[in-house]
């Protein structure tokens, strides 16, 4: 028997493409993209302006199959947080952290990282797999449902999605760009490119190739502000050095239709990056570059071996770039109540399924296996 398509995973294109080929004109790919990604719907028999016919015809091929959700948090301070556990039992997690005039959901985009930054708990896993097309826009299908009301007609709480959460986007790139076309497409998430951002820590190539197939805003993790610091910071530097990357986020931003900003993420670590001398560095590095500046305490996680600046040094780096006639936010804490800073909640979760499976492998060595545990 030939596996069934999940048509979470398919692209506008693809479904277009699917329809087609099952005989049926394109515009079932509209309809089904809207009852997906818009009323939230994964079964067929609740699709009623399909015929019954194609209702069944598509239950012998195709399916709407949705990521496993273990743990799903709210915070007081409105964010929310999900850890979904994916076939294989690796889990990643997503956050939404409302604001005043928008709602922001950060996906994941791989199962761990490869690229092994030395600040971050995500590299620390080391890298599991690529996560597919259904896997990534599944993110943004479960956090756009758990805000549904029943009876009501969905309230847009999604306004922006950046792909800031595990995995360097770039790394798997088909998935990535079929991903986002579903969230850019006006029968699905419709959301605007401008709201749309790849996080990156700077695979030049793919940059480049990104540039020719879509125009979503980019952000850059920066970190450090000459090779030899980013080398240890950021490993991928070594390949793609700030001579190469600077140049490539330029060229992307001259592509793109608008005037937009690139986004410049700094983690500053206490008397590692946090100097006024990179602060010098930074000025001259992105003196062209169209940019604001995101700083961002480092967050410590054990045996990382880096520490938070204090304060003192926070606002002066802050300021001394403002100086330098910067745009510069701080990336402020949310959700500190449900460890919604990225990799914690994962982290419980593997724990408790470690603490299980070494639970039900010493219950079976004594012959008495309980596996509620
Ligand atoms: S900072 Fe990003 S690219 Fe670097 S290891 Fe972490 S997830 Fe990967």
């Amino acid at each position: 028997m030939t596996e069934k398509v999940n048509l979470l995973s398919l692209s506008p294109k693809k479904m277009a493409d699917f329809f087609v080929e099952l005989g049926e004109k394109p515009f079932r790919a509209q309809q089904m993209l809207k009852w997906i990604h818009q009323l939230g719907e994964d079964n067929f028999d609740n699709m009623t302006n399909m015929s019954k016919a194609l209702r069944a015809k598509l239950a012998e091929v195709a399916e709407i199959t949705l990521p496993e959700i273990v743990l799903e948090k709210t915070s007081t301070d409105g964010t929310r947080k999900w850890v979904m556990r994916m076939p294989g039992g690796s889990s990643i997690e997503t956050v939404f952290i409302p604001e005043k005039d928008r709602g922001t959901l950060c996906i994941s985009s791989q199962i761990g990282c490869a690229l092994d930054c030395s600040f971050c708990s995500t590299g620390k896993q080391g890298f599991n797999r690529d996560l597919s097309v259904a896997e990534i826009i599944g993110q943004v299908f479960v956090a756009s449902k758990s805000f549904d009301v029943p009876g009501e007609r969905r309230e847009r709480k999604i306004t922006n999605v950046v792909l800031m959460g595990m995995g360097e986007p770039l790394m798997n790139f088909d998935n990535v760009v079929d991903a986002m076309d579903i969230m850019l497409d006006d029968f699905a998430y419709s959301l605007s490119k401008r709201r749309v951002t790849l996080s990156t820590s700077g695979v030049v190539p793919m940059l480049e190739k990104l540039g020719d197939v879509s125009d979503v805003s980019l952000a850059l993790s920066l970190h450090a502000t000459n090779n030899e610091l980013r080398d240890q910071l950021v490993p991928i530097n070594k390949k793609y050095p700030l001579e190469k990357l600077i140049p490539a986020v330029k060229t992307y931003l001259d592509k793109l239709p608008d005037r937009r900003k690139a986004t410049i993420e700094y983690t500053l670590i206490n008397k590692v990056n946090d100097e006024m001398e990179h602060v010098e560095e930074m000025a001259k590095l992105l003196k062209d570059v169209p940019c604001k500046i995101n700083l961002i305490p480092f967050n410590p996680f054990p045996h990382s071996g880096y520490e938070r600046p204090s304060n003192n040094r926070l606002y002066r780096f802050r300021d001394a770039l403002h100086n330098k006639g910067f745009i510069v936010t701080i990336r402020t804490t949310r959700g500190d109540d449900i460890d919604a800073a990225c990799g914690q909640l994962v982290g419980q979760v593997e724990d408790k399924t470690r603490r299980q499976e070494q639970y039900i492998k010493l219950k079976e060595l004594t012959g008495t296996v309980n596996k509620h545990v």
